[in-house]
């Protein structure tokens, strides 16, 4: 699951109680329980070794079911090697028309990888994530992009009125749209069988921007 990548916000908000369980029906309190194993993420856009993110993820526990989640700063996938600014790359210039061969050469990553991004990209649920943004834009008729007809600039497009959406709802720079694709899914924005499942419905779930938004309310 996607949190901030504002770790110290986290901690607020794991301190706050601010943190919902995502298992459907639970509803109880996320609190810290220590830390994942350290993992090093790939972040240059000219090949791997070139610049990395390296971060042990909070591990939090469920106060109502037991279940642990491991949390994600912003614009990481879950599984994946190489962050969001490198496959977000990838997306977009498959919807400019890249094949994936020409984008592997570009981004210094092998064929088979960014063929597997973007065939799982192709698989998110683009209608789930406009109704989404629908649901929290203040103005649900300015978060319907075209539809531009190839699958993934529709992908994009829904990201980008969503993260639009984000931006105008809680009156903040509106945050990358795989940012907000990793947030909105749990990070498993890529992950096809996550598109598949019933509970799909239930990814209205933006925890760093739900607290912020109630800490401006007045939690
Ligand atoms: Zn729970």
């Amino acid at each position: 699951m996607t949190v901030s990548a504002d770790l110290a916000l986290v901690e607020r908000q794991l301190v706050g109680g601010w943190l919902r369980c995502p298992q459907g029906g639970c509803g109880g309190v996320l609190r810290g329980h220590g830390h994942a194993r350290e993992r090093v993420v790939e972040t240059g856009l000219a090949g791997r070794g070139q610049a990395q993110a390296r971060f042990a993820p909070r591990r939090v526990r469920c106060d109502a079911c037991g279940r642990t989640q491991v949390l994600l700063p912003g614009g990481f996938f879950s599984r994946r090697a190489d962050g969001g600014v490198v496959i977000g790359r990838a997306v977009e210039m498959k919807a400019d028309g890249d094949g994936h061969r020409k984008i592997a050469v570009m981004l210094g990553r092998p064929a088979s990888t960014v063929r597997g991004w973007l065939r799982s990209a192709a698989g998110a649920g683009v209608d789930v994530l406009r109704a989404v943004a629908a649901e929290i834009a203040p103005d649900p008729a300015a978060v319907h992009p075209k539809p531009a007809g190839v699958p993934l600039a529709d992908l994009v497009a829904a990201l980008s009125a969503l993260a639009a959406a984000v931006g105008a709802r809680w009156r903040q720079k509106p945050p990358a749209w795989y940012s907000v694709g990793a947030a909105a899914c749990r990070c498993r924005l890529l992950q096809v069988s996550w598109w598949a499942r019933d509970a799909q419905h239930e990814l209205a779930l933006m925890p760093a921007w739900l607290a912020q938004a109630g800490s401006a309310a007045g939690p």
